[in-house]
């Protein structure tokens, strides 16, 4: 890979490298499967002794395009793509967990993931220890058990805004022997790079701004290859001894740095097939084109609109690290210098009522199940997505019941405060 070149070029030439004649468009390889006229070089494919396409549920070159270019922007070794955020969670804890093992996640997480953790791989044997991502290093290093095998958190969570020290959670993980995976899907990569500080795998629902328009639900898993699996190889079966299910390969002999993604593709990928469609990373590649330009007019648009909100009697709080009263605002200075999402949660004042009041007087903001497009957009998350979490639940997550979270878009911020403040005059 270029490493030199900046993060801006990454994000519109890295990837797709057409050859002499080739479209110098990523194409849509929408195609299942591809075709040998040797028998034998079809056997080397099955056999990982050779690179190259075979069945698009393993791989297909326009997702691989896609994902080399995600992994040369969080500067990581190797990058998968899944169908959905969630489904790169799942594959990124499963590829170093089973039945009988232990995590370590923040409490504040999106509540997908929160669901996936404490209560879907629960059922598959999993445990998982919910923290309070403002513990101390020491407090923190209490949750670890001797079966603790991954460490799980969020830059910044979603819809708590609570912005992530990185390098206390990859001091507890790394002093425990385990990795920290690291959600990086708000601040992406042009505005922190996790690895930097210590993360060892990153993940994303590039449903979000990476897309960036809303169009193709997606994920992604990025390795920094800096974690050493040989070195607590009794922690890491799954890696460091033979797979009996692929030929009695051991990934981290065989791939090394490569190892990790080798396996989620070659395994769970093979078993569980999450795979995104070809058209889907093609709307994706073209979103990343223009991360580095979107980024930062979303940080640009929420800093006004967090300043007008802070400022308004209607408001009961808001919390956008970019206030320089913000709790989070020394971390994210320290982790995103250059602004961290266009995403904020913020109450007004009266009941739960005045805030779904408020809600449904918007002209050009949208209530939708989403955040982090082009398009401003607001969600009530005890009414929508958190719903089937308890009021103790909500509160430990960071989710006041009169939190909205407001997803600022790329229009022109007067529009998106006038459209607040018509909102507000009315409640
Ligand atoms: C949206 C989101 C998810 C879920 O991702 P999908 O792509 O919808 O599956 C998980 N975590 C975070 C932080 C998110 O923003």
């Amino acid at each position: 890979m270029e490493n030199n070149y900046k993060i801006e070029t990454r994000c519109v030439q890295s990837g797709w490298k057409p050859q002499n004649g080739e479209p110098r468009v990523l194409p849509i390889y929408q195609s299942t499967t591809f075709k040998y006229d040797d028998s034998d070089q079809m056997g080397r494919l099955f056999d990982l002794e050779e690179t190259g396409y075979f069945y698009t549920r393993l791989q297909n070159p326009t997702n691989d395009a896609v994902a080399a270019k995600i992994t040369e922007l969080e500067g990581g070794v190797a990058g998968m793509l899944t169908s959905s955020g969630q489904a790169a969670y799942y594959y990124a804890v499963f590829n170093l967990c089973e039945a009988g093992d232990h995590i370590v996640a923040s409490n504040t997480i999106y509540g997908g993931t929160f669901n996936l953790l404490g209560t879907t791989l629960k059922k598959q044997g999993i445990d998982c220890t919910f923290v309070n991502p403002d513990d101390s290093y020491e407090e923190l290093c209490k949750a670890f058990q001797p079966n603790t095998k991954a460490v799980f958190a969020e830059t910044i969570a979603n819809p708590s805004i609570v912005v992530l020290d990185i390098e206390k959670f990859a001091k507890a993980a790394h002093d425990h022997g385990v990795p920290l995976i690291v959600d990086n899907t708000f601040a992406t990569p042009i505005n922190c790079r996790p690895f930097e500080w210590g993360a060892d795998i990153v993940t994303h629902s590039t449903t979000k701004y990476m897309d960036g328009h809303a169009m193709a639900v997606g994920g992604a898993i990025i390795d920094s290859g800096n974690f050493d699996w040989m070195a607590h190889a009794d922690k890491f079966p799954g890696l460091t001894t033979p797979d009996e299910s692929y030929h009695g390969i051991t990934y981290a002999e065989k791939f090394g740095k490569g190892a990790y993604i080798t396996k989620a593709t070659a395994q769970l990928m093979r078993d569980l097939g999450s795979i995104p469609s070809p058209m889907n990373a093609f709307l994706l590649n073209v979103g990343l084109e223009t991360l580095h330009l979107r980024m930062p007019r979303h940080c640009e648009n929420a800093q006004k609109v967090a300043e007008f909100l802070s400022c308004h009697e209607k408001v009961a709080w808001v919390n956008y690290a970019g206030l320089p009263d913000n709790k989070y605002h020394a971390l994210a200075e320290k982790y995103m210098p250059d602004g961290t999402c266009g995403v904020m949660a913020f109450g007004v004042k009266g009941d739960r009522a005045t805030a779904v009041r408020f809600m449904d007087q918007l002209k050009l903001i949208a209530i939708v199940t989403h955040v982090a497009d082009a398009r401003t957009c607001i969600l009530h998350p005890a009414s929508h997505t958190h719903r089937q979490m308890t009021e103790e639940q909500l509160k430990e997550a960071g989710v006041a019941p009169d939190l909205m979270r407001l997803s600022i878009g790329i229009e022109n911020a007067d529009d998106i405060i006038a459209d607040l403040e018509q909102a507000l005059a009315i409640i």
